[in-house]
C-alpha cells in the first residue's frame, strides 16, 4: 500500500516512526520480489543516502551497492531541467538486476535521464525506488515500482533532503519554515 498525505492543507509531516514502517515494507516488498536474484542498489546522491541506508537495511538478502550523483538544485529551489552526471557509478551494470533508490521524483527529469543513462549499460532489469513522488508537478512520465509517499506540491526536506545544504540529518520530512 502506498501511504498517501493529506493534499494541499498544513505543512508536509512525515515522522521518523511513518518513514520507518514505510521502508521495512518497502523492503519486504523488494526482498519477495528479487527472490533468488541479488538486486544492486544504487544511491542517487545526495538526497537519497539516508533512505538508500535505511532500505538496504530492511532488504533481508544478499544485495550490492553503487553511488552516483547528479547535478542537484544546488541553494535554489527550482530545477533548471538539466541534469549533469557529476560523479559516475564504480562497478558495471552488465546483467545486474538494478534498483535505482532516489529520494523525490518531482518533475521526474532526472529520474528520466537517468533511466535512458543506466538502461543503456545492460542491466538484467531495471527499477525504481523513490521514498517521495509530487505527481502534481510531473513534467515527465516516469516509472516508481516502489513509492514511499505520494505528497502535494510544498518543499520538503529532512531525511536526507537539503534546505540550502542543511537539514539533511533530520530524522523527519517537513515542509514546515
Ligand atoms: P526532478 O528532476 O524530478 O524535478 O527533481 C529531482 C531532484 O530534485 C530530487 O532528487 C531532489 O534532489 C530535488 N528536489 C525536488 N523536489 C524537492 C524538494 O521538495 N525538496 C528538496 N530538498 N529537493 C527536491
Amino acid at each position: 500500500m502506498t501511504g498517501r498525505m493529506k493534499p494541499g492543507e498544513g505543512p508536509v509531516q512525515i515522522t521518523e516512526e511513518q518513514l520507518q514502517a514505510r521502508i521495512q515494507e518497502l523492503g519486504a516488498q523488494i526482498r519477495r520480489d528479487y527472490e533468488g536474484k541479488e538486486p544492486h542498489l544504487i544511491c542517487v546522491l545526495n538526497g537519497a543516502f539516508m533512505f538508500h541506508a535505511d532500505l538496504v537495511r530492511a532488504v533481508d538478502m544478499p544485495l550490492s551497492v553503487d553511488f552516483l550523483q547528479t547535478s542537484s538544485y544546488g541553494d535554489a529551489k527550482q530545477s533548471s531541467g538539466e541534469v549533469r552526471l557529476v560523479k559516475d557509478l564504480n562497478f558495471p551494470l552488465s546483467g545486474r538486476h538494478v534498483l535505482l533508490v532516489e529520494d523525490i521524483v518531482d518533475t521526474g527529469i532526472t529520474m528520466h535521464y537517468l533511466l535512458q543513462y543506466l538502461g543503456g549499460r545492460g542491466p538484467a532489469s531495471l527499477k525504481v525506488a523513490a521514498l517521495l513522488s509530487k505527481p502534481s508537478r510531473r513534467r515527465i512520465e516516469v516509472p516508481v515500482d516502489y513509492l514511499g509517499f505520494t505528497i502535494p506540491d510544498a518543499f520538503v526536506y529532512g531525511y536526507g533532503l537539503d534546505r540550502s545544504q542543511f537539514d539533511r540529518n533530520l530524522p523527519f520530512i517537513t515542509s514546515q519554515n
